[in-house]
């Protein structure tokens, strides 16, 4: 098969993760007799940089005519004083935006081999946390009209938080669609007892529950479910949330497995193309010491492949080399226990390629 990926390295570690990335990708390409043309697109602080702007209109191009986007991170304290329209963020938004991608897909799943590295006690994880969030992308307060003004003397900011029931549905059924291929539970969660947008979510989410009968189903309130991912979290497998609910909860669950650095993404639109890129940001403060995790990276191509180019074994062999690479205690920084051994970033990438 032949695919165009666009690469999107960013700024700080993007970089090196995406390097170890590539190391896999082309791994498997030699191996299946795969062809992976890549496009580089300069993105965040390095394309204002060069540019003036964290994306340009040739950048977006290429990521528009892309099979699938692999991005490392963005930003850092460089760019933190850039005027809000052209902080490294905002390509990120404009990139979702402009592909359409509506649903976001978070694994949090506990390996075997890293529990005393999660924060909860081991009586509440001996059930095991492997979970996947579903979070709508493209709406809610996230991309509402906002505004700041002065009234009476008094300045008032406002940002409006606002649902359509067709993107409700939408991404709904991404989630229900997920839960049949996983183990056939949802939890979809909500404000109902506050807010709108919450009430007709809910009624769109009860709709599809009747058509997809044979997904076990429930609501639980977003700070209920907040507590419940510390208190039990092997109760969840699929949760399907709304933007900026989904956001908080999504880094809640990272937390849970140890490390922000081995959490891989999705985000995908209604035609299978993607973005994919680790939940982590550009980590300013390791960058350029080749100590970085770059698991969430190369689970994150595991992804693309999965949910882009629809090839399951190529993504099964890379989360099994991965796995293979941690049974063998070889471990990065981050995640270093006793008794382990300590690699580099390339070291890691190296080692999961040899893997395959
Ligand atoms: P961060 O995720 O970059 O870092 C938080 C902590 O986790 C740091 O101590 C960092 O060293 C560590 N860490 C992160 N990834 C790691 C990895 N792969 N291996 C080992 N350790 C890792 O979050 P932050 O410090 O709040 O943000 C830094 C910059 O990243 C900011 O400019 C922020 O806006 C940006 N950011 C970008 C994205 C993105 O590109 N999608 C997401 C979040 C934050």
């Amino acid at each position: 098969m032949n695919k165009k990926i666009a690469i999107l390295k960013g700024d700080g570690i993007g970089p090196e993760i995406v390097g170890e990335a590539l190391k896999v990708l082309e791994k498997i390409a030699s191996k299946y007799c795969h062809t992976f043309e890549y496009s580089y697109v300069d993105i965040g602080g390095c394309s204002i940089d060069k540019y003036g702007v964290p994306i340009t209109k040739e950048g977006m191009e290429l990521c528009k005519n892309a099979d699938a986007v692999l991005l490392g991170a963005v930003g850092g304290p460089k760019w933190d004083s850039c005027a809000p329209e052209i902080r490294p963020e905002k390509a990120l938004l404009a990139v979702r935006k402009e592909l359409n991608l509506f649903a976001n897909l978070r694994p949090t799943k506990l390996f075997p081999q890293l529990v005393s590295a999660s924060p909860l006690k081991k009586d509440i994880i001996d059930n095991g946390i492997d979970l996947l969030i579903v979070r709508e992308l493209t709406g809610g307060i996230y991309f509402g009209e906002r505004s700041t003004e002065t009234i009476d003397g008094t300045v008032v900011s406002k940002d409006v938080m606002s649902y359509s029931e067709f993107e409700i549905e939408r991404i709904g059924r991404v989630a229900f669609e997920t839960a049949l291929k996983r183990n056939k539970k949802i939890a979809s969660v909500d404000k109902a007892n506050v807010l709108d947008t919450s009430r007709l979510w809910r009624r769109v989410m009860h709709r599809l529950s009747e058509e997809y009968n044979d997904v076990d189903y429930f609501d639980v309130l977003v700070d209920n479910c907040a507590m419940q991912l510390i208190k039990a979290p092997s109760q969840f497998d699929v949760i399907v949330t709304e933007n900026m609910f989904g956001d908080i909860l999504s880094d809640e669950a990272s937390m849970l497995t140890g490390s922000i650095g081995m959490m891989p993404s999705a985000s995908l639109s209604s035609d299978s193309r993607g973005m994919y890129e680790p939940i982590h940001g550009s980590a300013p403060d390791i960058a350029g010491l080749d100590v970085a995790n770059p698991i969430g990276t190369i689970l994150s191509v595991a992804m693309m492949l999965r949910y882009s180019f629809d090839m399951k074994n190529e993504a099964d062999v890379i989360e099994n080399a991965v796995e293979s690479v941690l049974n063998k205690g070889y471990r990065t920084a981050d995640i270093i226990q006793d008794g382990m051994k300590k690699v580099t970033c390339s070291e890691m990438g190296t080692l999961i390629a040899n893997e395959i």
